[in-house]
C-alpha cells in the first residue's frame, strides 16, 4: 500500500498529516500529490468524501513551504552579512523591524497570495479553510485566509495580510481585488474547486477574469 512518504511530501507536512490522522493516501490523493508536486496542471474528478481537498492542497502546501524554507534562508544569510558588515566596520548593529499591529489601517498592505482556491459556495470555502488550517497547525510560517461575505472590514484585512494561501468564492475575491486589498499577481497556484457547479452556479465570468488576473501562475489544479 501507498504511504504518504512515498508521495514526495515535505517532512512537516507528512508529521503534520500524522497528527491529523492520516495514515494512507487516498487513491485520488495517491495520484494527484506526486503530479502536482512535479508541476503539472492537472483535471481531476473525484467524489465528495475521496479526499479531494487533501489532494489539492497538500502538493500546494509542500511547494509553499519549500519556497518559504528558501526565503527564509536566504534572509538569514542577508542578515548576517549586514551584522558582518556593521561588525566590520565598527558601526551599531542593525536593529530588526518590528512587526507591525495588522488591524492598525495605517499600516494596511494589499494581501498578495502565493496561492488561490475558488469555491462556489461560502460554506465550502470555509470547509476547505478549515481542512487547510488543521494541515498547517504545527507548521511554521504558512498562513491561510478565507474570504467570505459578511466579515468585519478590519477582521478581514488583519485576516488577509501575509496569507499564503487565500480561499474564497469569485465573487467576493473579484470585490476585494477592485477595492486594492488582494493583489493577485503573485499567485502561483489555482485551485478550481467544484469547477462543473461553479459554472452552473453562473460564475463563468468571474473565472474568466480571475483567470485573467492570475496569467502568471505556474500552475493550475481543477477538481470536479
Ligand atoms: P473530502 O473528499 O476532501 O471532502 O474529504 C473527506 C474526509 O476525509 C475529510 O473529512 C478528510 O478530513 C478525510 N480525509 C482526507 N484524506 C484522508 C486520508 N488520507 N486518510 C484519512 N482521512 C482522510
Amino acid at each position: 500500500m501507498q504511504k504518504f512518504s512515498d508521495l514526495g511530501l515535505a517532512p512537516a507536512i507528512a508529521k503534520a498529516l500524522e497528527k491529523a490522522g492520516y495514515d494512507t493516501p487516498t487513491p485520488v490523493q495517491g495520484e494527484a500529490v506526486p503530479a502536482a508536486i512535479a508541476g503539472r496542471d492537472l483535471l481531476v474528478s473525484a467524489q465528495t468524501g475521496s479526499g479531494k481537498t487533501a489532494a489539492f492542497l497538500l502538493p500546494v502546501l509542500h511547494t509553499l513551504l519549500r519556497q518559504q524554507g528558501e526565503r527564509t534562508q536566504k534572509e538569514a544569510q542577508e542578515w548576517d552579512k549586514l551584522v558582518a558588515d556593521a561588525q566590520a566596520k565598527g558601526e551599531p548593529l542593525p536593529k530588526r523591524p518590528r512587526r507591525k499591529d495588522p488591524t492598525n489601517p495605517r499600516n494596511f498592505k494589499a494581501a498578495v497570495p502565493g496561492a488561490l482556491v475558488l469555491c462556489p459556495t461560502r460554506e465550502l470555502a470555509q470547509q476547505v479553510a478549515h481542512d487547510a488550517i488543521d494541515l498547517v497547525r504545527h507548521i511554521k510560517g504558512l498562513r491561510i485566509a478565507h474570504v467570505v461575505g459578511g466579515m468585519p472590514y478590519q477582521m478581514q484585512i488583519a485576516r488577509l495580510q501575509n496569507a499564503n494561501l487565500v480561499v474564497a468564492t469569485p465573487g467576493r475575491l473579484l470585490d476585494l481585488e477592485r477595492s486594492g486589498q488582494i493583489k493577485l499577481d503573485q499567485v502561483q497556484f489555482l485551485v478550481v474547486d467544484e469547477a462543473d457547479r461553479m459554472l452552473d452556479l453562473g460564475f463563468a465570468d468571474d473565472l474568466a477574469e480571475i483567470h485573467r488576473l492570475t496569467e502568471q501562475r505556474h500552475q493550475t489544479l481543477m477538481f470536479s
